[in-house]
Order: C-alpha cells, then structure tokens, then sequence
C-alpha cells in the first residue's frame, strides 16, 4: 500500500513544510515511512514552528558543502547530493486514531537541495 504527493519546491535550497500534504494522504493507523526517491533532495522532521531553524540547518548544510569545495562530479551539484545523503532519504512516523503522532513543534520537510523542481515523496505503511 503506496501513495504519492508531488512537490514543486520554489527555489534551489529549501525546506518545505509538507506535513499537512502527508496526513491528507496517509489513511489507517500505524507506522508510515515517507521516503523521496531522488538523488539532490531529501526528507527530515523537525521545527516547524519558528521558520528560522529550517533556515539554519540549510545554512549549516552549506557550509559543510560549500559550493567551491573541489568535487569530482562533473555534473555540477556536488554539494546537492552531499547534502541529501547528510539528510536521508526517508522518515519514519506514527499515525494514531487518523492523526500524525509529531511532537508539537514537530514538522516533517521535504529538503530541496537542486530546486527548483517538482519532487515526489512515497508514502508507505509498514508493519501491520
Ligand atoms: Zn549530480
């Protein structure tokens, strides 16, 4: 059992707040993982509530994958793919009586590294 949201993220870096697209989807109690199948973006959860934490982390990211650091891969987006792999490419998340189980200031994101772009995010049910 499989759903799918499609993301457009508005600029190159960015985290964007897609809790509320996920638990329109999600239908059934349980474990859930989202997962984005891409190579330059990611998945995390984290502070939603002040807008400027997701703003530091993009910062921090940056600066362990500074844009002119020497990078092998001609293709030009290095520091997209370093980050994505310092993110992860999955979360897992709770579903109780039809609602997210995050804690209050919790928010899941979806991390743009390589935007802007239209990004899919799997959402699956694991377990029984
Ligand atoms: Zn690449």
């Amino acid at each position: 059992m499989s759903k799918e949201i499609s993301v457009r993220t508005p600029s190159r870096r960015v985290l964007v707040d897609i809790t509320d697209e996920v638990a329109r989807e999600v239908n059934g109690d349980g474990t859930w993982m989202a997962y984005v199948p891409h190579t330059t973006a990611g998945i995390t959860i984290n502070e939603g509530a002040d807008p400027a934490v997701a703003r530091d982390i993009l910062a921090r990211l940056e600066e362990l994958a500074p844009d002119d650091a020497d990078y092998e891969h001609a293709e030009g987006n290095s520091p997209a793919h370093v980050m994505a792999t310092l993110v992860g490419s999955s979360v897992l998340f709770a579903v109780e009586n039809g609602r997210l189980r995050l804690g209050q200031w919790q928010a899941i994101f979806l991390c743009e590294f390589d935007g802007p772009r239209t990004r899919r995010v799997e959402l699956t049910k694991v377990g029984g």
